[in-house]
């Protein structure tokens, strides 16, 4: 079978990876905004007895990029010759889009331009002369509306025949060479075969909705308010919603347990072996699931509906002054946002900034953002502490605008320290920021519910099982091996007691934090083993019950803020420190972001304890 090594080149946010999916099968993440793809992504296809290896690369404007993404694009393409380079462009944009289509066509000599989001072009107004485009260019045209798989099998065919082929038909081949000249010549260039082969029917109604929209969103008086209210029902229908699903898995677990324990007992299991598989293993993953997964298969699809929306971009644009007064790129909030799904997420989203001082305050402040291992134990804290659970109307207003409150602490946690470190970190400051808005987009909703739910909430949900099952059994180990006439567990709380009651905290929150490492999520079923006598967690069956426990060992209001304070500061997760070493290539650096959202926690938590107590 012959095989052909396929690029997929284009600038942010034109659908290249919907048309990567639809070519391959694959479900690569999309989302409408830029700079959401930040590394290759791999597949294949097979089409008329041959296999075609496809690469989807990152977007980029331009080949003369600076940012760590668009470098990777820049590099792939300047290797070697590839069979076909599939140019993806904004059917709907494509002057500004065909300016990358020459340079890479400068350099690529056999490729194919896709007209993408062709279905926004027509509703814009725009009628494209594709054959003449074809022929002004020397490459195949081929019309595209990839979320609806239009004109998909053209581009499989018109692919296969480009690679068949191996005729070298692109007029402009090394036509850009002086590098230097490249800019004004491709633009003028550019200019002169869009207004050769498009023109404009109507006034386009769609961007003047767009510019109404945004008028409302992004303005100075109610583009933040309007922000913040957004977040607000996001939490809302979060925490609301999670509650009951939540009460239910805690009591399936439950039933199962007493069912567990009653057929151990029937097959006289050993002791330990139930002690460790029951007690350790089996309440610390029900724990896990029962109160992660309803939160997260709420609040992923949510977020990812306001991704597909278009208005993560129009929330940087909001916050980018404030970034700048701070010595930060306004598109670290891009990268904030994607660790309030998951930290790791956000530290490789932070290669979209491409001054490497402002790269490294993105990636030393994402933590500050609470991950999803992180946000239901927020919603806990806050309904045990300070609203009660919520099934009323009133206590379900407080967990939100506790929440709220608590994200708009994470923010102005983040712009501090990102102001600290601009001021320590030697290098320069502000690459610029070009921003695309893009149009807002109805949703693909079921679509996307399910992708979300499959490739976000599972897969958290699976690496969270997997950390906390061989934890439960080794918290049980600890709590169940004496030393003396105490148990290993106490040896390691007492001994971290003295620091953790400075901070408002004790031994055991304090152990807890170190030992949930490797997972976050693990936090509170490791407190709570560590808790209740003979290092078996009693039944935890709901929010009450959990407040009686810590209340009995000496938690109180100031305990529970505290306990905040230190779920939003602290070190990352063992995930998201390997990601920043793999982006960082340095310890110094992975050891320092380390250090700086907890040495924030300490101040902080010491500060906050003292004015309570
Ligand atoms: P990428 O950043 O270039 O990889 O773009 P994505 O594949 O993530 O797509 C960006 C947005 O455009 C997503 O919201 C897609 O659902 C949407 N999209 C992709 N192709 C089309 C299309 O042909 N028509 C329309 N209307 N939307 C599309």
């Amino acid at each position: 079978m012959k095989e052909f090594e396929v690029m997929l080149a284009g600038n942010p946010n034109v659908g290249k990876s919907t048309v990567f999916n639809a070519l391959t099968g694959l479900k690569q993440h999309t989302g409408n905004w830029t700079g959401k793809t930040v590394e290759g992504c791999e597949g294949s296809y097979l089409s008329k007895e041959s296999r075609f290896n496809i690469t989807d690369l990152p977007g980029t404007y331009s080949l003369s990029a600076f940012s760590e993404e668009e470098k990777v694009t820049q590099k792939a393409l300047n290797k070697k010759q590839y069979d076909c380079t599939v140019i993806v462009a904004d059917a709907g944009a494509l002057e500004r889009n065909l300016s990358l289509a020459l340079e890479v066509l400068s350099i690529q000599k056999r490729a194919v331009l896709c007209l993408n989001l062709y279905d926004e072009a027509l509703k814009k107004g725009f009628r494209i002369d594709e054959n003449k485009l074809g022929e002004e260019l020397g490459v195949p045209v081929v019309k595209c509306c990839a979320y609806k798989k239009h004109g998909i099998n053209d581009l499989i065919s018109v692919v296969s025949d480009v690679c068949e082929s191996k005729s070298e038909t692109n007029r402009y081949y090394h036509c850009f060479d002086a590098l230097n000249d490249r800019g004004i010549f491709i633009s003028k260039t550019a200019r002169e075969i869009f207004t050769s082969c498009v023109s404009k029917t109507n006034s386009g109604k769609k961007s003047q909705r767009d510019l109404r929209i945004d008028s409302v969103l992004t303005s100075k008086a109610t583009g933040i308010p309007i922000m913040i209210l957004l977040c607000a029902i996001l939490f809302w229908i979060t925490a609301v919603g999670a509650n009951f699903p939540s009460e239910w898995l805690s009591r399936l677990f439950e039933f199962i347990k007493s069912e567990l324990v009653d057929l151990f007992s029937m097959l006289s299991v050993p002791q330990f072996v139930k002690g460790i598989l029951i007690d350790g293993v089996y309440t610390t993953l029900s724990w896990v699931v029962a109160v992660m997964l309803p939160p997260m298969a709420i609040f992923f699809p949510l977020f990812a509906l306001m991704e597909d929306s278009g208005y993560l971009p129009r929330i940087a644009f909001n916050l980018d002054r404030c970034f700048s007064k701070c010595g930060a790129h306004g598109k670290q909030s891009l990268c904030m946002m994607m660790g309030i799904g998951c930290n790791a997420c956000g530290v490789t989203g932070c290669r979209i900034i491409e001054s490497k001082k402002e790269r490294l305050i993105a990636l030393l402040t994402n933590n500050f953002m609470p991950c999803n291992g992180r946000l239901p134990i927020l919603i806990a804290l806050i309904m045990m502490y300070f609203a009660g659970n919520p099934f009323g109307i009133l206590s379900s207003v407080k967990v939100t605008a506790i929440l709220t409150l608590i994200l708009i602490f994470c923010v102005v946690l983040t712009l501090l320290i990102s102001k600290i470190l601009s001021k320590a970190l030697s290098g320069e400051t502000c690459s610029g920021f070009a921003l695309e808005l893009p149009p807002y987009r109805k949703p693909q909703i079921i679509k996307t519910i399910v992708r979300s739910f499959l490739d976000k909430t599972l897969r958290v949900l699976i690496r969270a099982v997997a950390v906390a099952a061989p934890a439960g059994a080794i918290i049980w180990l600890c709590a169940n091996i004496y030393i003396g006439d105490v148990s290993v567990l106490k040896h390691l709380t007492d001994f971290f007691d003295p620091l953790g009651r400075f901070l408002g905290l004790d031994g055991v929150i304090i152990m807890a934090f170190i030992l949930g490492f490797p997972a976050n999520e693990t936090v509170i079923p490791i407190m709570l083993m560590a808790y209740c006598s003979k290092g078996v967690m009693t039944g935890f069956t709901d929010y009450d019950s959990l407040y009686s426990i810590l209340t009995q060992n000496g938690w109180t209001l100031t305990t529970a803020v505290c306990m905040i304070i230190m779920t939003v500061a602290h070190f990352p997760c063992s995930t998201t420190c390997l990601t920043i070493k793999k982006e960082t290539g340095s310890i110094k650096w992975t050891l320092l972001s380390m250090a700086v959202p907890t040495a924030a926690g300490i101040v902080l938590c010491g500060a906050v304890s003292h004015i309570m107590n």
